[in-house]
C-alpha cells in the first residue's frame, strides 16, 4: 500500500448505535482503521484498554494536551477525550483510511484543520428511540442518562454542519449507506486527482 489514507469523521449522539456501525464497516474493510481515543473515563464493563479508548489519568492527559500529542480534545461529561496525533498519522501513512469516531466540537476543530474531509453523523430515528437505547444499557444511573440526552439535543442541532447525515433505523442500511458514501468520496477524489496529473 503506498497511497496515503483518509480521514472519515463519524459523529452522533450517545446510544445512537455509532460502535455498532463502525464495527461493521471494520469487519467489512480491510483498508479502514477505528482511531483509538484517549480518554479519562472510568473504562465501562468489556471494555478494553488499548482497544475501545486507551484509558489514562488527568494528569496524563493534560501532560499530553501540553505536549502537542492530540490532534484535537475535548472535555464531555467530566472528562477528558482526544485523539492520539501520532497513531493516526502511522495508520494513514500506511494507507489506511482512519475513522475518527468524535463528538461535534472536537470534529469542528478538525473540520477546520482538513476542509475536504468526509464528515458523516449518525441520526436516531427520534428522541424517543435514544432515550430508550440509552435506558437500555443499564450501565448509567438516570441522571446520567439525562445528561446524555440533553447533550443529544445540542448535538443534533451541529448535525447540520456535516457533509452528510445518515438515520440508523435499520442497521444495515446505516452501514450499507456509509460504505456508498466513503466510495463515492473515494471516486471524487480519484477524479480531482486524475484532472490534476493529466493537465
Ligand atoms: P463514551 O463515553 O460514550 O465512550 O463517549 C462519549 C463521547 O465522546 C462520544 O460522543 C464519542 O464519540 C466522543 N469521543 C470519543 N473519543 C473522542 C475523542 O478523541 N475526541 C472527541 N472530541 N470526542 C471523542
Amino acid at each position: 500500500m503506498s497511497k496515503k489514507g483518509r480521514l472519515i469523521i463519524l459523529s452522533g449522539p450517545s446510544g445512537v448505535g455509532k460502535g455498532t456501525i463502525v464495527k461493521q464497516l471494520l469487519e467489512r474493510n480491510p483498508n479502514l482503521r477505528l482511531s483509538v481515543s484517549a480518554a479519562t473515563r472510568a473504562p465501562r464493563e468489556g471494555e478494553q484498554d488499548g482497544v475501545h479508548y486507551y484509558f489514562i489519568s488527568r494528569e496524563e492527559f493534560e501532560r499530553k494536551i501540553t505536549a502537542g500529542e492530540l490532534l484535537e480534545y475535548v472535555e464531555y461529561n467530566g472528562n477528558y477525550y482526544g485523539t492520539l496525533r501520532e497513531k493516526i498519522e502511522q495508520q494513514m501513512a500506511q494507507g489506511y483510511d482512519v475513522i475518527l469516531e468524535i463528538e461535534v466540537e472536537g470534529a469542528a476543530r478538525v473540520m477546520e484543520m482538513v476542509p475536504d474531509i468526509l464528515s458523516v453523523f449518525i441520526l436516531p430515528p427520534s428522541l424517543e428511540a435514544l432515550r430508550e437505547r440509552l435506558e437500555n444499557r443499564h450501565t448509567e444511573s438516570p441522571e446520567a442518562v439525562q445528561k446524555r440526552m440533553d447533550r443529544a439535543v445540542y448535538e443534533l442541532e451541529q448535525s447540520g454542519k456535516y457533509r452528510y447525515q445518515v438515520v440508523n433505523d435499520q442497521l444495515e442500511d446505516a452501514v450499507q449507506e456509509l460504505e456508498a458514501l466513503m466510495a463515492y468520496q473515494q471516486a471524487e477524489n480519484e477524479e480531482s486527482s486524475h484532472v490534476v496529473t493529466t493537465r
